[in-house]
């Protein structure tokens, strides 16, 4: 079992306390639109208390140290947010292998973990040739696999494949990544961008009292924060 991350916050200290963070973000260094500092600077005029910085990366990304080292100089002008910064890589197959190295997760104060495509398929296109029903099962396998074996802090969008070719993700198989996340000591990532189903989660969670993550995935600056005001629109 993995040690547990202390950013991370059980799920029910919602809804009372809404934490004012946003542990989801992609920069310049990959396909965000936005630098370190401007994502900083944007936190801070919306009142977050903490964000982090979760690249994409594959084995291959060898600009990862160079990211990590921005991240650290730059965080030490903003005494006043917490920052972090880390990686989100996606699951290479069913039982939990991360496109990371080892160097890039030791070195990371935070491990997201994602479907991005279901493995086994070479790209999202071949979606189309499969069934909504063979589809959930693949996206259900990998976030298994991954909550299992690999060393995540977080589960990414559960289910985000899913809900963005097919539609809503079933709720029984999201009952059943909470579980696992609960027993594996795995957090489940509430994520602005892949809502659908977010109050009925949200409860699942909660009742489960599993360690729940906030991220907005965001891509650029302004939508720093879109996960607190989501939250604060619906509970
Ligand atoms: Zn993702
Ligand atoms: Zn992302």
């Amino acid at each position: 079992m993995k040690k547990r991350n202390p950013i991370l916050f059980r799920a029910s200290r919602l809804p009372k306390d809404i934490p004012t963070v946003d542990f989801h973000i992609h920069t310049t260094f990959t396909d965000g639109k936005s630098s370190i500092e401007e994502y900083i600077i944007s936190a801070i005029k919306k009142g977050l208390s903490a964000i982090a910085f979760t690249e994409h990366v594959r084995k291959s990304s060898g600009w990862f140290g160079t990211f990590s080292r921005e991240v650290k100089n730059i965080r030490k002008a903003y005494p006043q947010l917490k920052i972090y910064y880390g990686i989100e890589a996606k699951a290479l197959d069913y039982q939990g292998a991360l496109d990371a190295t080892t160097e890039m997760i030791n070195e990371s104060e935070v491990v997201i973990g994602a479907v991005h495509r279901y493995p086994g398929l070479e790209n999202l296109s071949e979606l189309e040739q499969i069934s909504p029903e063979k589809a959930v099962q693949m996206e259900f396998e990998a976030s298994m696999g991954l909550i299992e074996n690999a060393p995540i802090d977080i589960l990414a969008h559960p289910g985000g494949i899913y809900e963005k070719y097919y539609g809503e993700f079933p709720v029984g198989y999201f009952r059943e990544i909470v579980k696992a996340a609960k027993q594996y000591n795995v957090a489940i990532e509430i994520n602005s961008k892949y809502c659908n189903n977010i109050k009925e989660w949200l409860e699942i969670c909660i009742s489960e009292d599993i360690f729940i993550s906030l991220g907005s995935d965001a891509h650029s600056d302004p939508e720093t924060g879109t996960i607190v005001n989501l939250l604060r629109g619906i509970l």
